[in-house]
């Protein structure tokens, strides 16, 4: 794909979908952590769910805390590894408020030290919530990255750097919700609706199906 046409690319998402959001619920820093700490493995329409009911008991690490790992527990057993995500994120909380007063950071390094927190999360709080121009490479960005042409790399880690070099500046603090939407929704693992897909003319997967 040649600048030329990333750039199209991203236009036409853009044009489809100007402003691109997280399909996670969400009322605060604090409460994006979680729910990305949570959606590990699990869809972001099972993490509402179960999110819901618990943000309403526990909305700040202080109140998450008290909860304890079995109360957490009880609220989010309906997603999958809900132990250890349980073990994460009560122990998440005691970190935010002995390190950083109850205040999610601003920091890749500081992000990163919490448990269960992964480059992936640590890309997502600090584009979501502080508007840096990370690009958070899952699942549907890895495959969308590699398959169109657009950041073709060996891990999530190659495609991210590639996305980072080739995606224009203009287009940098969206590109997460547009690529993830993309690949969720058109572009999907078993088979892109080629047929449906805006940006088709610019991809170079071949052979396309209809
Ligand atoms: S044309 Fe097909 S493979 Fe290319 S981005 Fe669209 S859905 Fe994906």
């Amino acid at each position: 794909m040649t600048d030329t046409q990333v750039e199209a690319f991203f236009a036409t998402l853009r044009a489809a979908n100007p402003q691109p959001a997280s399909e996670l619920s969400y009322s605060s820093v604090f409460e994006l952590l979680a729910a990305v700490l949570l959606s590990a493995q699990a869809t972001d329409v099972s993490v509402n769910k179960a999110t819901a009911g618990l943000f309403a008991r526990a909305p700040s690490p202080q109140t998450m805390l008290g909860l304890g790992v079995e109360g957490i527990e009880q609220h989010i057993r309906t997603i999958g590894l809900f132990r250890t995500k349980a073990r994460n994120l009560h122990e998440t909380c005691r970190l935010l408020i002995e390190r950083h007063g109850g205040q999610v950071p601003r920091d890749r390094a500081a992000l990163e030290a919490l448990p269960g927190v992964g480059r992936k999360t640590a890309n997502v709080v600090l584009n979501v919530a502080f508007g840096e121009p990370t690009i958070a490479v899952d699942t549907h960005i890895f495959r969308v990255g590699n398959r169109t042409g657009l950041a073709p790399g060996r891990t999530p880690l190659d495609v991210e750097q590639a996305l980072l070099r080739r995606v224009p500046a203009a287009y940098r603090d969206d590109a997460h919700h547009w690529l993830i939407l993309h690949g969720r929704y058109v572009c999907q693992a078993r088979k892109p609706l080629c047929g449906q897909c805006q940006v088709a003319a610019l991809c170079d997967f071949e052979p396309k199906p209809e």
